[in-house]
């Protein structure tokens, strides 16, 4: 048995009361509030993260649709370490040993240029932004042994000036992480702009991750350029391989499978035989015959059990797609694009995100053409990584 669920094994008969009982509630209190019209249990998760229905229904048609893509993926990097099948818990893989790095660690001030790029080849004030960070110390980059790993970012609310945490072992995946907090920071400076208060725009999760999701893109994109060694160049685009894996079939699956959670609840009470078939028949479904073992724990670990918030899954998978959609924007509007971005992240909290982008962009979420498309700059970075593996690992595609 994989030592990562053992403890909750033990506990089987406590998480199916504890999901009876809070999925049981959600829906209590939605029959409860749907006394003229009545709502799904969709409904209060998507009003609280931001998404219209429609724009859901869309995005995860099209995910759908890019199932067997994001699947060859997951096989391609199990087979790079050798794998034939994938573990259902191996969801994280790091790329195997290609020899050492270039550089052995990478330090605070090459990480920070490398940020700056990306951010610059957006536009150049926010490369500019990055640079005030560092000058003016607004990261905490000092190493201790105390320090455990991590990245975080948060704003002081008097000064309205982000500050972030950044406690790196060198890789470079924590620049990836330095970006994707200096990507909230730059956002944070925004939100609210227009006096709305706090709580307007805190809540909104659909957009929240999209300004760091866009950072982590740029920012790939600049180290994948300035990195001549293959091995180098390959870990950065592993990285964008993890974001397919994670949120085009991991988040997917989740999503479905607490969907099936709340329908089977709905017909009466949860058993973990329920629950157990219920995930092995999504699994099945989105990993198809890539799996090794059958899935059947996930709903006791990944499953939300806060009464209030339920189905985060989908939202990490709309922030990734619409961060990769606003580097198309950036693609199209070219030099407008910075104002209509700074413009979108001001307004954040008074609409939808639909509205948002509607406004902003004069772009649809609820038509899959702009999924589709996003999906398409994915398929992209898919080919430019297989290249590359090709060459590093052969054995990848045996
Ligand atoms: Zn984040």
């Amino acid at each position: 048995m994989d030592s990562g669920v053992r403890a909750w094994r033990e506990h089987e008969d406590s998480c199916v009361a504890a999901l009876n009982s809070i999925v049981g509630q959600r829906l209590e209190i939605r029959r409860l509030r749907s006394r003229r019209r009545e709502a799904d249990f969709l409904a209060e998760p998507l009003r609280n993260a931001g998404i219209g229905r429609p724009a859901l229904e869309a995005l995860l048609g099209e995910v759908r649709g890019f199932k067997a893509r994001a699947r060859g993926v997951r096989l391609l990097l199990a087979r790079a370490h050798g794998e034939p099948t994938v573990h259902p818990r191996d969801v994280l893989d790091l790329p195997p040993d290609m020899g050492p790095a270039s550089e052995a660690k990478i330090p605070f001030s090459k990480a920070i240029k490398l940020v700056e790029e990306g951010f610059a080849s957006i536009h150049p004030e926010m490369g500019a932004f990055v640079r005030l960070m560092a000058d003016r110390r607004w990261i905490d980059c000092r190493n201790g042994e105390r320090r455990a790993a991590g990245n975080y970012c948060w704003l002081f609310m008097k000064s309205r000036t982000p500050r972030v945490f950044y406690n790196p072992s060198g890789t470079i995946y924590d620049v990836n992480g330095l970006a994707h907090e200096i990507g909230h920071a730059f956002s944070l400076q925004f939100y609210g702009g227009k006096g709305l208060p706090f709580g307007a725009w805190s809540g909104c999760a659909a957009v929240a991750e999209m300004p760091s999701g866009l950072a982590e893109l740029a920012v790939r994109d600049a180290m994948f350029s300035s990195m001549p060694e293959p091995a180098d160049r390959l870990r950065t685009a592993w990285l964008d391989m993890v974001t397919v894996v994670m949120d085009l079939l991991h988040q997917p699956a989740l999503f479905e499978l607490e969907t099936a959670v709340h329908e089977l609840r709905q017909k009466g009470l949860l058993t973990a035989s329920l629950l157990k078939d219920a995930e092995a028949r999504v699994w099945d479904d989105w990993y198809g015959d890539i799996l090794s073992a059958k899935s059947e724990t996930f709903w006791m670990d990944e499953i939300s059990y806060d009464a209030n918030e339920c189905f985060w899954s989908m939202v990490y998978t709309f922030g990734t797609l619409l961060a990769v959609g606003m580097l198309a924007q950036k693609d199209r509007l070219g030099d407008r694009f910075y104002r209509a971005y700074v413009d979108f992240l001001s307004d954040f909290g008074r609409m939808t995100v639909e509205e948002l982008v509607r406004k902003h962009f004069d772009a649809d979420l609820s038509r899959p053409e702009f999924w589709r498309s996003s999906l398409g700059l994915v398929e992209a970075r898919i080919d430019r990584f297989e290249k590359i593996i090709g060459t590093i690992c052969p054995r990848s595609h045996d």
